[in-house]
């Protein structure tokens, strides 16, 4: 296999990556998998400037995402930091692009995929929209988010039952990359990939950035402003992590 190229932003390793490549590592995985060569359980995530700052005091995200086999740049704050630091990464990897762009692979390929995560209705509606975009792509199976530890013995084994190649988990961060860590071995799929919100978007529940947003890359300037509750948290995050890595970029 290829060596890993990674850059370390704060103590986080982050794969140099863009969309296309991102892609097709999964579908790699996917491949090697389905060949009964690789081990399976192959774990995606995708941390943003927040999740960058929480793995500053949370140890076990941290390493959890240093021991990710994909862990791509998802948001200009994070392409933004490493060039300051001095290890550029070429381009960020929105995690919903990652997404959608892991759907037409699941439809050209057949994949079977789980959708994992927010509220019953909205999860449902969610399968039903992707298994009809997507009439190639096998939806072997959707769960709500809102389950408790007791349930999730059984929760394991209707995933493991469903035989997905891809377990889709939006359950917030970091709870849906800490679920994953723990459980995703044994659920028996080939790759697990924390996604956040993505659910409630592919439902319509939420609404992405503009096109203009997006291709001006302030798509978090525009949920910063949709989502109240949202921007609480990141500006108290955000001003945090450009501080660390400026001191980062003068210990250097
Ligand atoms: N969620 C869930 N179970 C929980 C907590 C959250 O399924 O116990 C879902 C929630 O309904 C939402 C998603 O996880 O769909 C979190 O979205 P958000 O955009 O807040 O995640 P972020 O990307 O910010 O981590």
């Amino acid at each position: 296999m290829r060596a890993r190229d990674r850059v370390e932003i704060l103590g986080v390793f982050v794969d140099r990556v863009n969309l296309a490549g991102a892609a097709a590592r999964v579908k790699g995985f996917v491949d090697e998998s389905r060949a009964g060569g690789g081990s399976g359980g192959r774990l995606v995530v995708t941390p943003n400037p927040e999740m960058l700052h929480a793995a500053r005091r949370d140890e076990e995200l941290a390493r959890l995402i240093n021991r990710a086999d994909l862990a791509v740049p998802d948001g200009t704050g994070v392409v933004l930091a490493s060039r300051v630091l001095g290890a550029p990464l070429s381009d960020r990897v929105a995690g919903f692009d990652l997404l959608l762009e892991l759907f037409r692979l699941a439809d050209e390929g057949h994949w079977r995929v789980f959708l994992l995560g927010t509220y019953p209705e909205t999860v449902a509606e969610a399968a039903r929209r992707v298994a009809l975009d997507h009439p190639g792509l096998e939806l072997v199976g959707f769960h709500d988010g809102y389950f408790s530890p007791g349930d999730v013995p059984a929760l394991v084994e209707e995933i493991r039952a469903a035989r997905p190649d891809l377990l889709v988990a939006a359950l917030g961060s970091p709870k849906q990359e800490k679920w994953l860590a723990e459980h995703l071995a044994a659920t028996g799929a080939a790759v697990g990939i924390g996604v956040g919100g993505s659910l409630d978007v592919l439902a319509g529940r939420a609404r992405r950035a503009p096109a203009a947003f997006r291709r001006l890359r302030l798509e978090w300037l525009y949920r910063l402003v949709r989502e109240p509750r949202r921007a609480r948290r990141i500006l108290g995050a955000l001003p945090r992590f450009v501080w660390a890595v400026i001191i980062e970029r003068f210990r250097q």
